[in-house]
């Protein structure tokens, strides 16, 4: 529970500054810790009914009306966790975990869809086969995963499935890394995960859900149906967007606060880290030009943040904060998926190409998602950053009777 303690004046310091950090737990405790049988003035108001994530209970409770007076007075006793005014520094120890934790959910939600549709796709037959003079209707039906259109949307959930553990993988890694590379090192380690937190969080909630939505598509009317778990992933992923901070706050923490923090810093060594994946994929044949698009991604990347502060005004920084978090997940994504290619090929090259448990697809199918991504992802940003350069302000000026 974040609240406020008035100051010796009764009063409360005003902003983030006065909140500290309780546990309200249903019975009081002892000094020990130990559970008395005394209730707490803390009242079920009733069970919020969800669109989604129906497997566990989400409750609104009411704080000190008097239903259990302690001591015969109204009010809830809170406990104090670290200092007092020091709540949200407290919270965002688990915050920042729990934001992490929220993308990777959102990730398995997309995958799970990506298996049930692509089991679906193999299975479905429906339509035929286009050939160069067009359709054969006295051939057999084919499975719908042979249709062009179907492969691409089984793509984009492949890109955002595999891609989104694969950040999320790396976000483990930086929170191991805190701890056992050198001390150099650590200090790098804990700014890229600080920027690449809001991305962890935000991108798999918005584009894993999408992931979700394709899912439904590839099973047509059934998709709509509860007799098939993808309606379900859509609904409990549409949570992902708004808890643990929602989209637009990710946004305004990435362009107001990450990117610009020790001068830029975590924003240099994320530049460093991916321009080390260009400088080795241009070297790799088949890997060249994504290298090159990289490069060029980061370079927009840098120049819309510089644009976007270039009059230091936040309202005309921030006015597009979340196309920009848009384009930078997509270019983070793109550095993973760079990075994805990059492995196939050494295990291309190891020998490891039609052999194995993982059997021949595997590889094939990890460089032509790094493809997908480069063809039809990574161009988005040039939309998303255009607003954000320009420090387009039609959204920031529209006046509330306008709509
Ligand atoms: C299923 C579920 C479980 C939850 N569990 C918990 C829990 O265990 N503990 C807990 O504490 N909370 C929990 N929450 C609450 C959750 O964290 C909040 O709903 C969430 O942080 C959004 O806050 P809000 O609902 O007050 O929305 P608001 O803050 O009212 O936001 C509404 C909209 O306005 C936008 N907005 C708000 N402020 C700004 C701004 N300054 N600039 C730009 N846009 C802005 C938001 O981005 C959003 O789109 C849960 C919510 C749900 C749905």
């Amino acid at each position: 529970m974040l609240a406020k303690i008035p100051g010796p004046d009764g009063k409360l310091i005003p902003g983030v500054k006065g909140i500290s950090l309780f546990i309200v737990p249903r019975k009081l405790v002892k000094a020990d810790g130990t559970i008395t049988g005394q209730r707490n003035d803390v009242a079920l108001a009733g069970l919020n009914h969800k669109c989604g994530y129906r497997g566990t209970v989400n409750t609104l409770l009411n704080f000190g009306e008097g239903k259990f007076p302690v001591n015969g007075q109204a009010g809830a006793v809170g406990y104090l966790i670290g200092k007092e005014g020091e709540g949200l520094k407290c919270m965002f120890t688990l915050m920042n975990e729990a934001r992490i934790s929220v993308g990777l959910g959102a990730t398995m939600l997309g995958y799970a869809g990506y298996e049930a549709s692509l089991e679906y796709a193999k299975q479905r037959p429906q339509g035929r086969a286009m050939g160069a003079g067009g359709k054969d209707h006295s051939a057999p039906q084919i499975p719908i995963i042979q249709h062009t259109d179907v492969k691409r949307m089984l793509m984009m959930q492949k890109a955002v499935a595999e891609g989104g553990l694969a950040l999320g993988l790396l976000c483990a890694q930086l929170v191991d890394d805190e701890y056992t590379v050198s001390p150099d090192e650590r200090d790098n380690a804990r700014l890229l995960l600080e920027l690449l937190t809001p991305i962890a969080k935000s991108w798999p909630s918005e584009w894993a859900q999408e992931a979700n939505s394709q899912a439904i598509q590839i099973l047509g009317g059934y998709g709509y149906t509860r007799d098939f778990p993808v309606e379900q992933y859509w609904r409990d992923n549409r949570l992902n967007m708004i808890h643990e901070g929602t989209h637009g706050i990710q946004g305004l923490d990435l362009l107001g606060r990450k990117v610009v923090m020790n001068g830029g810093k975590a924003l240099a060594v994320l530049a460093a880290r991916i321009s080390d994946t260009v400088t080795r994929a241009g070297q790799v044949d088949g890997l060249a030009e994504h290298a090159n698009a990289l490069a060029g991604a980061l370079q927009k990347v840098g120049a819309a943040t510089k644009a976007a502060w270039a009059t230091g005004v936040p309202e005309e920084a921030l006015a597009n904060a979340t196309p920009y978090l848009q384009a930078f997940g997509h270019t983070v994504m793109a550095w993973i998926w760079l990075e994805l290619a990059l492995a196939a090929k050494t295990a291309q090259a190891a020998g490891e190409w039609d052999k194995g448990p993982l059997g021949t697809g595997f590889l094939k199918g990890k460089l032509a998602t790094a493809d997908y991504f480069y063809a039809y992802e990574l161009p988005k940003i040039d939309a998303w950053l255009g607003v954000v350069a320009r420090r387009d302000l039609t959204c920031a000026r529209a006046e509330a009777d306008w709509f």
